[in-house]
């Protein structure tokens, strides 16, 4: 058993699942995460392959021996989906990708799902798109056990929805089984929202904001992106840590405070190569927070 002993930060990387998944948790002991994130299948297609006995067994065993729970990894659904498409066929195409999805985690162990909310594509009412992003969700929970339906924020690109508290609120309201819906904030795209990170203070703000319009209980993971895109500039483009226009604060205040345990924190940040340092750096902050409580 070689378990890392990292403690209650889950801190690392969407790393890739090229050769098989069973790969994915040997490329984040790699980096020194002990959280990760990966798609369970091409991220591009429809339609995979189901997933291999052997795969899954080996997946399992190679969580197991680096110490990976269910609760530390993070895996992301196809960029194709849009779970409140105005249109019925490809609403029923991405409803019954989503439950393919779903059941891809659950044979891998996994109870986190990771999704972007969809998109009205100008042809229904954010309401309406909102009210079929919810209902997609009930339908994924009566088809698969266990696996919580994990909404992203977005950037606000387009006509993407999930850019406003208020629509991640009112995707929740309307799921039927609360226990199994959650939220994965992504810095970059909060930023580029509108929301603003670039201080302890506006981290403060933007945080007691969330926690007011969707509840911090439904906090099941994060991505932690720094943003070519000035604040409000609704494009989402990923940058390095301390590179972009968010900056080491956000990142600082997010490793020290205890309500960002117990959840993956998944980066998303455009130089895979210094992703170890990434992690070591949010990781030292994090120490420095725990040892200072600990005085
Ligand atoms: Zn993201
Ligand atoms: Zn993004």
């Amino acid at each position: 058993m070689i378990k890392n002993n990292y403690g209650s930060k889950f801190i690392g990387a969407h790393v890739s699942a090229a050769g098989g998944v069973d790969q994915a948790p040997l490329r984040a002991r790699e980096i020194g995460a002990n959280a990760f994130a990966l798609f369970t299948k091409n991220q591009r297609q429809w339609v995979a392959k189901p997933l291999e006995e052997k795969t899954i067994s080996a997946f399992k065993a190679n969580c197991k021996m680096l110490g990976f729970t269910a609760e530390q990894i993070l895996p992301h659904d196809s960029y194709l989906i849009n779970l409140g498409a105005p249109e019925e066929e490809k609403l029923e195409k991405s409803r019954a990708a989503f439950i393919d999805e779903m059941e891809r985690c659950h044979q891998l162990g996994l109870t986190l799902l990771n999704f972007h909310p969809g998109s009205h594509l100008k042809k229904i009412s954010e309401k309406e798109c909102l009210a079929k992003i919810a209902e997609s969700i009930s339908l994924a929970h009566q088809a698969v056990p266990e696996v919580i339906a994990v909404i992203e924020n977005t950037a606000g690109q387009g006509t993407n929805l999930g850019w406003r508290f208020e629509h991640l609120a009112e995707i929740i309201e309307q799921v039927e089984d609360k226990s199994r819906v959650g939220v994965c904030i992504d810095t970059c795209h909060t930023f580029a929202a509108g929301y603003d990170l670039s201080s302890f203070d506006a981290c403060e703000a933007t945080f007691a904001e969330f926690d007011q319009i969707v509840g911090m209980r439904y906090l099941k993971a994060m991505h932690i992106n720094d943003s070519k895109i000035a604040l409000g500039g609704k494009v989402d483009r990923h940058h390095s840590l301390g590179q972009g226009e968010i900056g080491w604060h956000c990142f600082e205040y997010i490793a020290k405070d205890a309500r960002f345990d117990g959840i993956p924190l998944i980066l998303e940040t455009i130089d895979p190569d210094i992703w170890s340092q990434e992690i070591s750096r949010l990781r030292e902050f994090h120490h420095q927070a725990a040892s200072k409580k600990a005085q």
